[in-house]
């Protein structure tokens, strides 16, 4: 006799999603958490990150408004208060979770949840039996093995610091390194980038991320490429970071923001055969169905495509699934994705490299501009926006943008680009007035390809 149709191991973006779309259509769910109801994305992700966005961009206000007359007396940061504030809101937030959760009928069980067998969870001491189990357990930061790692501090780390370090060591090119180098700069902080590639953001166009990478410089941020650290040693109220190439580097801080590990290490995997592959993700098929009957995963654990609104898709096209009787599979095909530097990317479909390893014939449009906010503002940050088109079709195949909003432009190209718009739809779209979004639409001049 089962206690539940569906239990779900992890309340964050995707077990909750799931959650709460089952038992819309009468299942009996139940989910448990160890942590704070939300997961990664609420608690230690994107929302703090934003938020932390939003702090780190009024130094940049501040500046930029005397050039409107606007006369400011000296302004100061309190780490202290920007994180009381925020540890307000993620209370609220989580109680906002957990109303969601009652209010649809969803059992909360508190504690951490292990495989027992292929219907069966043990929380603590007590054993629950369910028709289908899913996980959705996410991940957890990498740390590589380096001499004294242990003077490091991973993402999760950021967000409890007690003090606003003055300098910080950032070691990773992704999306967690860029966004914390900018916000930190924002916030004052001295930041070194330590990359160990050619060129941050790897898989990003590449037009992109030489961009963004010198308005990252413009901001004061000294990103190293090619650089990695070979040792890390306590010093005096500081830490002193030694390179692959013997540079000494001293910082009050070393963040390494070097990528995310599936958290499977301790699900109970083995007890059920669950099969995991070389990096401990759980093999799912495109159902989100692991190598177990009646056991699914989903979102980070199962490392397909690490973003919040991706675990939430396939969460909620599991409930479609197994309680509506309406099969659907998530669509992975041009996610807009977006990442917080400043200035923002907004990116959705393919990138150039991309389009042409594809054998696509394409043509190019790019523009590069200082937005009408900068001419008095006596900022030289500028605006980056270039389009991928397939040259017979004319269909749209990759927009890529950087500049401010470029996330929430990203949003709209996608349904643009989902519904198969081509370079003459965008021509024939009348432009917004003055916005930079409108260069999008009157982009007429090949760019060099
Ligand atoms: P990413 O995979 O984006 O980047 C990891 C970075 O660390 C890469 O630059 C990688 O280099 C480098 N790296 C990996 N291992 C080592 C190592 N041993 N030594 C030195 N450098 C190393 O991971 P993040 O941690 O930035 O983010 C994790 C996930 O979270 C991402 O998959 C992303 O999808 C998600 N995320 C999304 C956000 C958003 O949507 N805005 C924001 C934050 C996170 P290399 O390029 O050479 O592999």
């Amino acid at each position: 006799m089962s206690d539940f149709n569906l239990l779900i191991i992890g309340a964050g973006s995707g077990g909750v999603a799931c959650a709460r779309r089952a038992a819309s259509y009468g299942a009996s769910v139940a989910i448990i958490e160890e942590d704070a109801l939300g997961g990664t994305c609420v608690h230690r992700g994107c929302i703090p990150k934003k938020l932390l966005v939003y702090a780190s961009q009024f130094s940049d206000h501040f500046e930029e408004a005397a050039g409107y007359g606007w006369s400011l007396k000296e302004s100061s940061f309190s780490w202290k208060a920007f994180m009381g504030a925020k540890v307000e809101e993620l209370k609220r937030l989580e109680s906002v979770y957990e109303g969601l959760l009652d209010g649809s009928g969803v059992k909360i069980i508190r504690g951490r949840g292990r495989l027992m067998g292929v219907n069966e969870v043990i929380v603590d001491e007590k054993i629950f039996h369910a028709e289908n189990i899913l996980i959705a357990t996410g991940g957890y930061p990498n740390m590589p093995e380096i001499p004294g790692i242990d003077l490091a501090i991973d993402s999760d780390d950021m967000f409890n610091l007690p003090e606003k370090p003055k300098s910080i060591i950032i070691v990773g090119g992704g999306y967690i390194a860029c966004e914390f180098a900018c916000i930190m700069a924002g916030l004052g902080s001295h930041v070194t980038l330590l990359y160990r590639g050619d060129m941050i953001l790897r898989g990003f166009d590449s037009d992109v991320t030489q961009f963004v990478c010198e308005e990252m410089k413009k901001s004061g941020i000294d990103i190293r490429l090619k650089s990695s650290v070979k040792n890390i040693i306590e010093s005096e109220n500081s830490i002193r970071v030694i390179t692959d190439d013997d540079v000494e580097l001293v910082a009050e801080k070393i963040l390494f923001a070097t990528g995310r590990h599936p958290n499977t290490h301790d699900i109970g995997a083995d007890k059920v055969g669950l099969k995991l592959d070389k990096d401990g993700a759980i093999e799912v098929n495109e159902g989100s169905m692991s190598s177990v009957n009646n056991i699914y995963a989903v979102g980070d654990c199962t490392n397909r495509v690490n973003l919040t609104p991706v675990a939430i898709n396939e969460g909620r096209c599991l409930a479609e699934t197994l309680f509506n009787n309406n099969p659907q599979l998530p669509n992975y095909i041009n996610i807009p994705t977006a990442v917080f530097t400043q200035p923002e990317v907004g990116v959705v479909g393919l990138t150039e490299e991309e389009a042409r390893a594809s054998k696509f014939e394409i043509d190019i449009f790019k523009t590069d501009f200082r937005p009408l906010r900068h001419t008095l503002s006596g900022s030289e940050s500028r605006v980056f926006m270039k389009l991928v088109v397939e040259r017979a079709s004319r269909r749209v195949l990759g927009c890529h943008l950087v500049g401010e909003a470029a996330g929430e432009m990203a949003q709209i190209l996608g349904i643009a680009i989902n519904s198969g718009a081509t370079k003459d739809d965008f021509d024939s779209t009348m432009a917004v007035h003055p916005t930079s979004s409108e260069e999008l639409v009157t982009m007429y001049k090949l760019g060099p390809s």
